[in-house]
């Protein structure tokens, strides 16, 4: 039965808006709209009394932070921090790569000072974005020249449409390849206006296959990483080798799609169906483009490297202008790749390559001590520290897992209520749920992460609206 009396004890606006924590509302959203979401819970509570779901009215202050979570879900519901638990390094839709310091540093810098973007400094007259990373780009590559533009599938599309439109272009069946986001390289060449002429079969494509498909027509030989797949058993692929030897037998240019790409081999074995792209470049192929946010670890870019006529005819397509970059990534990505000038500064400072190579003992240890502060939450949560598999994600090593260390969660509460939790909190923990227990992989959790990780942790195992 509703509690009429209940309902006459809901403390007045006027009230409220009186209380000092109010007043930090408001320092974060404009009045209005903190009224606005005032109103709204004030409204929900009387409901709720309405229908006897609350017994006791809540405090003022109590009554503000109920407030102030709803401004925030309608004004604030935007790119938020997020600890990301899953493991996967490069996680698409967690944002991919996070940044160096000192790439970080670069694009603070650009976006609070005026810059010369566009302004030769020596001549003192105007000047050309794409000059900005193409030194570092060219030093670290071995390529003759290089453009950078908004992300890999801008590159594909730029390439395709500035040698190709019109002409076809000879690729592997085996090849074409659909990545997350509705990228396939079908459809990008039909965007592109160059007509796609596929060779060989899903498993095995040879030379004469390529050979047997020129005509006068031809304006393209192609090549694309199958980033996240791989076919086994009885397979062929053309070389990137074999290709070039077509291109210079044909007097066509040839263009290696490498999707993540790692500049050089940084791996060593580990990673032996990753190309390196300064590797690449050395077999003498024409144009190789790849992502700037994958394995290279730096801000979202499409970066395109090559003989310098190809560079140059793409950089006069009037499709650059579309799909330039902005100061930010141009900034963001030559303070990631400066770190590539030595070796052992990519290994230790850029976080992508940092988590790929990070000990699974200081994993081991870190998931130890986390364990240590969140088992006295007796009768709330089982904890275990148990080895797991990382992987590396975002298109790339699509056959590799890293051996990591994690934390297996039992929560009292149940699995499916406990991850929901996690995900609304203030800081949202992404992890992932395996036979009824939530895991969550050390390797992509920051050292930072860690305070915001137990206390989101401890949130959400309480009852609380
Ligand atoms: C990831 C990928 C792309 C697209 O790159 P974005 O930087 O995500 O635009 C294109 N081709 C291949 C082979 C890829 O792996």
């Amino acid at each position: 039965m509703m509690n009429v009396n209940l309902l006459r004890h809901i403390p007045k606006v006027d009230e409220i808006i009186k209380n000092k924590a109010w007043q930090d509302v408001c320092e974060i959203y404009p009045e209005a709209i903190a009224k606005d979401a005032l109103r709204q819970y004030i409204h929900r509570l009387r409901e709720d009394i309405k229908q006897s779901k609350v017994s006791s009215i809540p405090s003022i202050e109590e009554i503000i932070s109920h407030s102030q979570r709803i401004a925030e879900k309608q004004v604030a519901s935007g790119l938020k921090r997020v600890i990301n638990a899953t493991g996967i390094i490069i996680h698409t839709n967690l944002g991919r790569s996070i940044l160096a310091d000192s790439a970080i540093d670069a694009i603070k810098n650009a976006a609070s000072s005026y810059t010369n973007l566009e302004y030769d400094l020596e001549k003192g007259t105007r000047g050309d974005r794409h000059n900005h990373c193409l030194q570092i780009i060219k030093k670290l590559t071995g390529a003759e020249d290089a453009l950078v533009v908004n992300n890999n599938a801008g590159a594909v599309l730029l390439v395709l449409n500035t040698l190709a439109s019109g002409k076809e272009v000879i690729i592997s069946r085996g090849e074409l390849i659909e990545i997350g986001g509705s990228f396939r390289i079908p459809d990008v060449m039909k965007k592109s206006g160059a007509i796609l002429k596929e060779v060989g079969t899903t498993n095995r494509t040879h030379m004469k296959d390529y050979e047997e498909a020129v005509t006068s027509s031809t304006g393209l030989f192609m090549k694309a990483h199958t980033s996240n797949y791989v076919i086994k058993g009885f397979t062929r692929q053309v070389s990137t080798e074999e290709i070039v030897s077509l291109g210079n037998k044909y007097n066509i240019p040839t263009y290696f799609d490498a999707g993540s790409g790692l500049l050089y081999p940084i791996m060593g074995k580990d990673a032996p169906d990753e190309p390196s792209i300064t590797e690449e470049i050395k077999k003498g192929i024409d144009i190789i483009s790849f992502s700037g946010d994958k394995l290279l670890g730096g801000p979202q870019a499409g970066i395109i490297i090559g003989k310098a006529a190809y560079i140059e005819a793409c950089k006069s397509n009037p499709l650059t202008r579309a799909l330039r970059p902005d100061k930010f990534t141009l900034a963001g990505l030559e303070g990631t790749l400066i770190l590539y000038l030595d070796e052992s500064w990519a290994r230790q400072k850029i976080p992508t390559i940092r988590m790929i190579f990070e000990d699974k003992e200081k994993l081991r240890r870190r998931a130890k001590k986390i364990s240590r502060e969140i088992k006295n939450l007796k009768g709330l949560l089982t904890v275990s520290v148990i080895p797991i598999l990382s992987e590396v994600g975002g298109g790339s090593l699509p056959d590799v897992s890293i051996p990591s260390f994690g934390l297996a969660l039992e929560p009292e509460i149940g699995i499916e209520r406990f991850e929901g939790r996690l995900r609304n909190l203030k800081v949202p923990i992404i992890g992932r749920i395996e036979k009824d227990r939530f895991i969550l992989d050390m390797r992509t959790i920051q050292q930072e992460d860690e305070t915001d990780l137990i206390a989101g942790i401890k949130d959400a195992l309480f009852e609380d609206g």
